[in-house]
């Protein structure tokens, strides 16, 4: 026994501009099993009743509303095997067959992962919420500074997002911040964005939060990122006083 797909295409009437043409999706799409496609074939016309054309010349189409196609299904067809397997939906464990939602004219989706569109809503919706959960854990945190190139100043910062994500946010939500004022009054290609350190927490850290503002203070100072720069103020919290010792000479 082989394996049969296929597929009844109906007419869609020709219109004022325009010829008739087998439409899509077709009517029906199935599976038959039959020792060679002839009898396939034969197997399809009973369970309709009716004979199908297989080739319809275009000057005939008045005289067929159908047309049958059918093809041998392989091992290898696997995307067209799937549409008569039970799928269960990724999101609620529904099971169907792709097949039926081929063959409904009002399904809703196509989707070979879900069973309705909101599923399919629903199943993104956590997707992108898991995957910016993932981003948060996997980015380290960073001490940046953004440096302008035509006045040596620099603004240090630090963030746990994509470091990229915090550089976009200073020119996407500006304050009225000197650091602002200056970036918005300049072009874009005198700024320079860079990480200077990436925090590795110490093994007896007990406040990350605290580390990361301290190693933060440690840069403000040592680029003199508040006095010559465009940080406003220093972050609350103790500066590492052992570690303030970088040259500032070619600072502005
Ligand atoms: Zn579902």
């Amino acid at each position: 026994m082989a394996k049969f797909y296929y597929q009844i295409k109906g007419r869609q009437p020709a219109g004022p501009n325009r010829e008739a043409e087998w439409a899509w999706p077709p009517v029906f799409s199935g599976m038959a099993e039959a020792d060679n496609r002839k009898l396939a074939k034969a197997q399809i016309e009973e369970l309709y009743e009716r004979q199908f054309p297989q080739r319809v010349l275009r000057t005939d189409m008045t005289d067929h509303a159908y047309l049958l196609h059918i093809q041998e299904l392989r091992e290898h067809d696997t995307y067209l095997l799937r549409r008569f397997e039970d799928t269960t939906c990724k999101e609620c464990g529904t099971v169907f067959k792709l097949i039926d939602k081929y063959n409904d004219p009002n399904t809703e989706t196509t989707s070979h992962n879900y069973c309705t569109e909101a599923c399919k809503q629903a199943a993104r919706f956590r997707n992108v919420q898991e995957l910016r959960l993932v981003n948060e854990g996997r980015a380290p945190a960073v001490i940046y500074q953004v440096r302008q190139k035509s006045t040596g100043r620099v603004y240090v910062g630090q963030t746990t997002q994509p470091f990229t994500l915090r550089w976009w946010q200073h020119l996407s939500y500006p304050t009225s911040c000197k650091f602002h004022a200056a970036l918005g009054g300049s072009d874009i290609t005198d700024w320079e964005f860079s990480v200077i350190e990436v925090i590795v927490y110490p093994a007896d850290c007990t406040n990350r939060a605290a580390y990361i503002t301290q190693r933060e203070s440690h840069w403000i100072e040592a680029l003199s990122a508040v006095e010559a720069g465009f940080n406003t103020i220093r972050p609350a919290g103790a500066v590492d006083q052992t570690q303030v010792t970088l040259p500032l000479a070619d600072l502005a």
